[in-house]
């Protein structure tokens, strides 16, 4: 029944468009792509100039994404209209983005000029079963609509700390949470995905059907399809975290980062704590240390988080909160409106040589930013102990595209941040934190603690985080297995501007 109707479908949209090539000509032109989509799905395509397409420009929570300006931005609201935008882009040669929550910092991933914009805004239901322990949700909406469902629950998920980042470009990105030590990557916790292919064909695929196919799509970002629809395993929990913010003076910098690494050695002991420190702040101040710090029962019983409170330090507050006010709390540390950068880098958990980077941004590249004078400039390391029962866990569970279920030890994920206002920085802040993380690796590697890992959801423009999977045969093997089987005429890596393609390497 299904297959007839997508033939009935699909034959419709052929007539429709052998009418128009008659008037138009296909040639991969956005704006005729979009005036036939307009014509296709009635008000669900704005343009230029337009107040729907305003809103849409202003979602974008980096101002360098929402400045871009598209040819126009559809809004699918169901996966069968998305069907119908995937067949029109697929057989006109249109160039395309996908937007979820438009949390990415780097331009042409979820916005691109004078190309289509596929916002998946309206596809933000979310839907508990409770009983089963999961939840369907559609990959436009936010966290925090996950997380309002979830209040009052005692269920919580893997999902990211701030409320208003898009669930479709955090979880095919992998996705750290709070819960990490318990059920891994957010990727891990997938159980079903729908997925609109090129060709308009809607699949279901999860792990009795296809399992090595959805192996790569977890952690594969956009390279296979449009991910429509995911359903996830939910956490048993209180849905109330134990969690507190701390501040250290810079002078106890050293005891801080032993403090991380004998933590990371330890999480195995107890993977229900999670942990992030930030070294950075405005860059006409100095420098500051903050740590947050979360356990599903509590944060002051949990041995392993002890080195932290070994360190003489300033308790900013510490509180039982629910995943929806701690993500509050989050999207207001991180507000919109600014130009954002950001690089990534991951090493082994060597304190010698968090050290060296550590002290690398704080003497060398605060600093030189801060020597821009830019008002309200502010950056920060933001360093994330990957432990070894967050690696682990895919191992156990389910497998994902992020290679690291075989890592005889725990990482550390370091992130560089920059959020300013000035377009005329641009290329001095990409630069700088360019070189910084160069300088990092580089000192990693002089200590034998380099990883080739590049977190896809922290990577640059000029990073490629598919690197380090092409080097392990077996993963890479899967990978272009999926990349044939869903997108055989690679439609995501040539009608896309997007960076991180895995086709890049083929
Ligand atoms: C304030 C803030 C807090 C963050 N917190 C965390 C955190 O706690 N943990 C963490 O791991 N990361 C975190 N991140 C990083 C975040 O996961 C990435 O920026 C992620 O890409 C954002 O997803 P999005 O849907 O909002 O972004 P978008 O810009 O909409 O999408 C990002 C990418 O995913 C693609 N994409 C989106 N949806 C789909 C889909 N349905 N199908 C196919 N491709 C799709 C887009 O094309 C784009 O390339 C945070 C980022 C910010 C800005």
């Amino acid at each position: 029944m299904a297959l007839t109707k997508l033939f009935i479908a699909s034959a419709l949209i052929t007539a429709v468009l052998a009418v128009l090539q008659q008037s138009v000509s296909l040639d991969g032109d956005a704006l005729q792509t979009c005036a036939v989509l307009e014509f296709q799905l009635p008000g669900r395509v704005s343009f230029r100039g337009s107040d729907g397409y305003q809103s849409q420009t202003d979602s974008y929570w980096a101002t360098n994404q929402g400045e871009l300006l598209s040819a126009c931005h559809v809004t699918p609201r169901d996966s069968t209209d998305l069907q119908k935008v995937m067949f029109l882009i697929y057989h006109t040669g249109s160039s395309f983005a996908i937007k979820s929550g438009g949390h990415s910092v780097v331009a042409n991933t979820s916005n691109v000029d004078d190309d289509v914009v596929i916002d998946l805004e309206l596809l933000n239901h979310v839907t508990i079963q409770a009983d089963q322990m999961i939840v369907d949700v559609g990959t436009g909406a936010r966290w925090k609509d996950v997380y309002q469902k979830l209040e009052g629950m005692n269920y919580g998920i893997a999902g990211a700390r701030a409320g208003s980042v898009g669930v479709g470009g955090y979880l095919l990105g992998g996705g750290l949470s709070p819960f990490s030590g318990i059920v891994g990557w957010a990727c891990d916790g997938i159980a079903l995905l729908e997925v609109v292919l090129a060709n308009g064909t809607i699949l279901e695929v999860d792990h009795n059907n296809d399992p090595d196919h959805l192996m790569a799509l977890k952690g594969g970002g956009s390279n296979f399809g449009i991910i429509s629809r995911a359903r996830l395993e939910l956490v048993k929990t209180s849905n109330k975290l134990d969690v507190a913010f701390i501040q250290y003076q810079m002078l106890d910098v050293m005891h801080v980062v032993r403090a991380i690494t004998e933590y990371n050695h330890l999480a195995a002991q107890d993977p229900e704590a999670a942990v992030s420190v930030s070294v950075g702040g405005r860059l006409d101040e100095s420098p500051t240390i903050s740590a947050v710090l979360s356990h599903r029962q509590g944060v002051l019983d949990s041995k392993v988080l002890q080195p932290f409170f070994d360190v003489s330090h300033y308790l900013v507050r510490h509180e039982r909160l629910s995943q929806l006010e701690l993500s509050q709390i989050y999207d207001d540390m991180n507000p919109k409106g600014f130009r954002q950068h950001r690089t990534t880098a991951t090493i082994h958990n060597d304190e010698k040589s968090l050290v060296g980077i550590v002290q690398s941004y704080v003497f060398d590249l605060d600093p030189k930013l801060g020597n821009l004078g830019e008002a309200n400039m502010r950056g920060g390391l933001l360093i994330q102990p990957l432990t070894y029962p967050h690696l682990h866990h895919g191992s156990l569970a389910a497998s994902n595209m992020l290679g690291l279920q075989k890592e005889p030890s725990p990482l550390l994920l370091l992130s560089a941040e920059m959020r300013y206002s000035n377009s005329c920085s641009d290329s001095f802040v990409h630069q700088s934190l360019t070189d910084f993380m160069n300088g990092a690796h580089e000192y990693a590697a002089e200590n034998n603690a380099s990883h080739r890992f590049r977190y896809l959801n922290y990577a640059s423009a000029d990073q490629f985080p598919f690197e380090h999977v092409q080097q392990n045969q077996e993963l890479w093997s899967e990978v272009q297995a999926a990349k044939q089987k869903y997108d055989p005429h690679n439609v995501f890596g040539k009608q896309m501007r997007h960076p991180f393609k895995v086709q890049h390497l083929v």
